[in-house]
């Protein structure tokens, strides 16, 4: 089987490290429970440009380094390869993070997955001439027998497998949403996630 997995509060704790940036570089003291949209400008209430330094400060190398990692991600995973299974880590981060996101991936004994960086979201913008190293048609070309992704924005990216199993990881931000359908299912954690693959 092929794994799709995330990288940002899938693999790792970004949001949560995110909110003690927002209160480091701006004082907005916002508990991570709160942080209720994906859309971390209007969930800490910044500025465009405050957003912008928000953004930068997350991706510096020594920074992306730092992110704890999500409960039994790398155990699990492991085990899925150890089972056969192939891993491919598809983030959202851009190609200039590719390095310290490698590097984390290898500290976390997560050496055998693959990882890409993918344009999700259009956020070329606050990374000045970002590049991202996995191109839309090549994506499409990939096949995915399950998906573990934690944001809504992402999941139009699975509308052409009908048939792959969604688990979405529970967050703050994605409590509301809809799921789009029946083979979505939310997850609580990687035990949750280890269970469903079994
Ligand atoms: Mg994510």
């Amino acid at each position: 089987m092929k794994f799709y997995v995330d990288f940002d509060d899938c693999l790792c704790e970004t949001a949560k490290a995110f909110t003690g940036i927002a209160s480091r570089l701006f004082r907005k003291n916002v508990p991570y429970e709160e942080v209720r949209f994906f859309n971390l400008q209007k969930s800490f209430g910044l500025t465009d440009d405050e957003y912008e330094q928000l953004m930068l400060e997350g991706h510096r190398p020594e920074v992306l380094l730092s992110y704890e990692e999500t409960p039994g991600a790398s155990a699990v995973l492991n085990e899925l390869i150890d089972k056969g299974h192939e891993v491919s880590i598809i983030t959202g981060r851009p190609s200039s993070a590719y390095e310290p996101s490698r590097r984390w991936l290898d500290e976390h004994n997560l050496e055998r997955v693959k990882l890409y960086c993918l344009n999700k979201y259009g956020r070329d913008s606050f990374i000045k001439n970002s590049e991202f190293n996995l191109e839309l048609e090549d994506y499409y070309k990939m096949k995915f027998d399950y998906a573990i992704e934690d944001s809504p924005m992402a999941f139009k990216f699975f509308d052409h497998l009908p048939d792959m199993k969604v688990m979405v990881y529970n967050r703050p931000w994605n409590q509301d949403c809809e799921l789009p359908g029946e083979n979505y299912t939310r997850c609580m954690s990687w035990e949750k996630i280890r269970e469903l693959v079994d």
